[in-house]
């Protein structure tokens, strides 16, 4: 018998340009394990894979272009289960590269905790053979505007240079922070006394006994703590925080995760608030800390996401949110010990209320602050903004977005968590149809997900929407069976 495979005529015709050119916005985590997988899984079908991002390498992205070595993934080596189908590789990688001997601080009782800028090594490391080869082309352009064109994206980078292609893919990543309505008219000299802790000279000129105020009291203040206290900086900081919430420390002793969310009864803010109560006293009974819950929690979030009515995820968002943070992204080791020595020496305080206004007073800052039984002041001699990403708008943050949100193309989503579309990642068009051409990776396809924040989630996603993607382009073939005659 023979068989012979024949390709579509629609693929045959197209001699002059590839079938399937896919284009990625973004080259933080996101983009980069994309961009890996598309070309690994989909070396048959696809035939360009061009990633535009203004970093000077992939991979790494707001969260691990950290220059700075002072900090730390929030998450133990063993659970950035990074690359799909090789769950140990970042922790086989920091042992094989010496990274563990150079750095022996990562190694606490609570688990391997590296440091952030060593996770973008390891991302450069493995997309190193893809760029060298040219297999992954790397455009080191900002891009300005999207259009579609002839059934093709057209992507326009920030020096002009233009591409065309049949897949676009969006992983922007995180927005800018959320800035509180008193900074916004600041004269200038106060202003120059406020900045964005990711700003690059966020910690230049800060004194050893200044005392600085954090807006902000979530992971990445915890950030600003430990780079503060690598300056040696000893004076007096104060976290202000709508909340007054701050991370939770991980727990040691290598526990499983513990309890089972995965039942369709938990369909309620506050059924599943109930269940993860339960679940806790259960642990605690046996000895097991309410971690391992949060762990077995977070595995199944997706789905739990997924079967709440539209208006108990509202609820959850407007109610259980800040404390399932706090629970779920909880901070490394090393921060833990500063904020807690901090803590009690007094060094370092919490305090929960609004920012409502700055003024200089000579040298000083004065800070005005809302809290629930009035109002206090934060004499301090810099701010440092660490409020988290401001998702709200995330379709009209940046130019090409707007642009293509007032071409109908991309819409945000109701809960303010990023831009609407379904689990695999594809946008959704007014409509509510899917767009096979157009997807959005990483955090700001939350919506459809829930919990897409951290490298696990992101690597299954990326697995998921590679394979969605390679489907779909894969040629068509007729096989014709030749039997001989009998
Ligand atoms: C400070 C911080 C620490 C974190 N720590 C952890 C951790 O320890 N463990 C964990 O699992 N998760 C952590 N996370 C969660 C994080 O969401 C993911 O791990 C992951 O980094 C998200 O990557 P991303 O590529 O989607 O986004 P980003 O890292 O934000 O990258 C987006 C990229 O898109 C590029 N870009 C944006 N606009 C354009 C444009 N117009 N043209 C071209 N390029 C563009 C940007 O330059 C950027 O490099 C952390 C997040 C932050 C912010």
């Amino acid at each position: 018998m023979l068989k012979i495979r024949i390709s579509s005529p629609r693929l045959q015709a197209s001699t002059t340009r590839p079938a399937s050119r896919v284009a990625i916005i973004g080259g933080g985590y996101t983009g980069a394990i994309i961009a890996k997988l598309l070309v690994e899984r989909g070396f048959r079908e696809i035939d360009e894979v061009t990633v535009f991002e203004p970093r000077d390498q992939l991979g790494c992205g707001l969260a691990y272009d950290a220059q700075n070595i002072d900090v730390r993934l929030n998450v133990a080596a063993h659970r950035m289960r990074a690359i799909p189908g090789a769950p140990t590789a970042f922790l086989d990688w920091l042992q094989t590269s010496g990274t563990l001997t150079v750095d022996p601080q990562a190694i606490t009782p609570e688990g391997i905790f590296a440091r952030r800028r060593d996770f973008g090594r390891f991302m450069q490391a493995q997309l190193a053979p893809f760029l060298d080869s040219g297999a992954i082309r790397h455009v080191r352009q900002a891009v300005r505007t999207v259009d579609r064109q002839n059934e093709q994206w057209r992507i326009t980078g920030s020096s002009g240079d233009t591409i065309l292609a049949d897949i676009l893919i969006l992983a922007t990543g995180h927005p800018p922070a959320s800035r509180p309505a008193a900074l916004d008219r600041l004269n200038p000299l106060t202003a120059a006394r406020v900045s964005d802790v990711f700003a690059p000279n966020a910690f230049n000129g800060i004194g050893n006994s200044d005392p600085i105020l954090i807006v902000g009291s979530g992971l990445t203040a915890i950030d600003a703590l430990s780079r503060l206290n690598a300056i040696g900086h000893n004076g007096n900081v104060t976290l202000l925080s709508r909340t007054g919430l701050i991370p939770r420390p991980h727990a040691g002793g290598g526990f499983s995760p513990f309890g089972d969310f995965r039942s369709t009864e938990l369909a309620s803010a506050r059924k599943l608030l109930a269940k993860v109560r339960a679940t806790i006293a259960d642990a605690q009974a046996q000895g097991i800390p309410w971690q391992s819950v949060f762990d077995a929690l977070r595995q199944h979030a997706q789905e739990l996401w997924q079967g709440l009515p539209t208006g108990e995820r509202q609820k959850f968002l407007r109610r259980l949110r800040r404390f399932y943070d706090v629970h779920r992204y909880r901070m490394p080791p090393q921060g833990a010990a500063i904020l807690e020595l901090g803590l009690d020496t007094g060094r370092v305080r919490v305090e929960r209320g609004d920012l409502t206004s700055i003024a200089q007073d000579g040298q000083s800052l004065l800070a005005a602050i809302e809290t629930r039984n009035g109002s206090t002041e934060v004499r301090c001699r810099r701010i440092l903004l660490a409020t988290g990403p401001e998702s709200r708008s995330y379709a009209i943050h940046q130019r090409f977005l707007l642009g293509m949100h007032r071409d109908g193309l991309i819409q945000s989503d109701p809960f303010g968590l990023g831009l609407a579309c379904d689990t695999v990642g594809r946008t959704l068009t007014v409509t509510g149809a899917p767009n096979t051409s157009l997807f959005i990776a990483g955090p700001p396809a939350r919506p459809a997900l829930g919990e897409l924040t951290g490298v696990p989630e992101i690597a299954a996603q990326a697995a998921n929407m590679v394979d969605r993607i390679i489907c779909c382009c894969a040629r068509e073939t007729r096989t014709i069976v030749i039997s001989p005659s009998v």
